[in-house]
């Protein structure tokens, strides 16, 4: 076969492999878009289990209808524009691939308004070379993106979708990370019309409050505060002792620089710490927040974004550990057993 240039859609469709593995996947792109864009209030709104529909509401910046075919276009963005702005990033997108990758396997339609703007705007992405279409509508200050049939002319993606209950319950997990790394912002997650979720922002202890929300009111009553700041590196949260095993890993939340993560080496860290203090553990429950320069962490390993790479992998590891060691043994009024060399 000669060599062929990929038709638009299923190049995007190819790349949607990488990000868009199921719902939540949208989800967290689409939410994480809202924050960006500095809103200070997302709707989240599922029908079956986001099989049938996905519709996030933010009240955010909006996007100006000359630069929505560019919005929903591969590669493009309005975060980065150089290599150094990526190694410096303070946003949670930078691909510029989301928005292009799940209209090429749904039917998305954005409709925004910014505030400079007197009009509201639809757009829908159209047809093999996805040609935008754009038509006036009506949207308060704000953006809405629309997701509906996902992964209909993706068949064998369709097929991997499980039940509409497993897929909402990985929806409301990646609601609840995301909720406790913006304590100041209001989600409301709804399910077929239902509220499942409300998570008011707060003003006054925000932080503390969110958590409350997220892990229940008990959790924060057994933790364990601990905190450490190294060499520009800084280390807050709250872990739990051990009457707060669990028997799965659905209390264990950690952020770096604002990122939710299931990094490697940090849950290996997290994990160690609980070993050396509690000898025989099950999964420990924590909320943890890391931050360090973004200069010292690399996001773009993962078309997710889920891990990262530390440059001082050690470093970090060994901190992590320590720390929280060190909060648990105080925590137990216990030593250490005293290690051979
Ligand atoms: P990225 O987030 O990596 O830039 P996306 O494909 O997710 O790429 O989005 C493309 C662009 O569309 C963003 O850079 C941003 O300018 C704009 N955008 C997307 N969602 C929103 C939103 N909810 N509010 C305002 N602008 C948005
Ligand atoms: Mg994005």
């Amino acid at each position: 076969m000669p060599i062929l240039k990929l038709p638009i859609q299923l190049a995007n469709q190819i790349a949607a492999g990488e990000v868009v593995e199921r719902p939540s996947s949208v989800v967290k792109e689409l939410v994480e878009n809202s924050l960006d864009a500095g809103a200070s209030s997302i709707e989240i709104d599922i029908e079956r289990g986001g099989h049938k529909r996905i519709r996030i509401r933010d009240d955010g910046t909006g996007i100006p209808k000359e630069e929505l075919t560019l919005a929903l276009s591969p590669h493009a963005t309005s975060k980065i524009a150089s290599l150094e702005d990526l190694e410096a990033i303070g946003s949670l997108g930078f691909r510029g691939e989301a928005l292009a990758s799940i209209s090429a396997v749904s039917r998305l339609t954005l409709t925004t308004k910014p505030q400079a703007q007197s009009e509201a705007w639809s757009a829908y992405a159209q047809g093999r070379e996805m040609g935008v279409e754009i038509e006036p509508a009506a949207h308060p200050d704000g953006t809405t993106i629309d997701v509906v049939d996902l992964f209909y002319n993706t068949p064998a993606r369709r097929k991997f979708l499980r039940a509409e209950k497993t897929e909402f319950q990985h929806i409301e997990d990646t609601v609840k990370r995301i909720a406790l790394s913006r304590p100041f912002i209001t989600f409301v997650l709804k399910h077929n019309g239902k509220v499942v979720k409300r998570f008011l922002g707060n003003k006054k202890q925000a932080l503390e409050n969110r958590i409350s929300q997220v892990c229940g009111k008990g959790f924060l009553d057994q933790a364990v505060y601990a905190s450490v700041e190294y060499d520009g590196v800084t280390l807050n949260g709250w872990i739990g002792a051990r009457s707060a095993m669990r028997s799965s890993t659905d209390m264990q939340f950690c952020f770096v620089n604002g990122r939710a993560m299931r990094d490697k080496l940090l849950l290996h860290a997290i994990r160690q710490a609980y070993e050396t203090v509690y000898c025989d553990i099950e999964q420990p429950s924590y909320v943890l927040f890391l931050n360090l320069s973004p200069e010292e962490v690399d996001v773009n390993v993962h078309p997710a974004k889920h891990e990262v790479r530390f440059h001082n992998a050690r470093q970090i590891h060994d901190l992590v550990c320590k720390c929280i060691q060190d909060a648990l043994v105080e925590d137990e009024g216990a030593t250490l057993p005293i290690q051979s060399p």
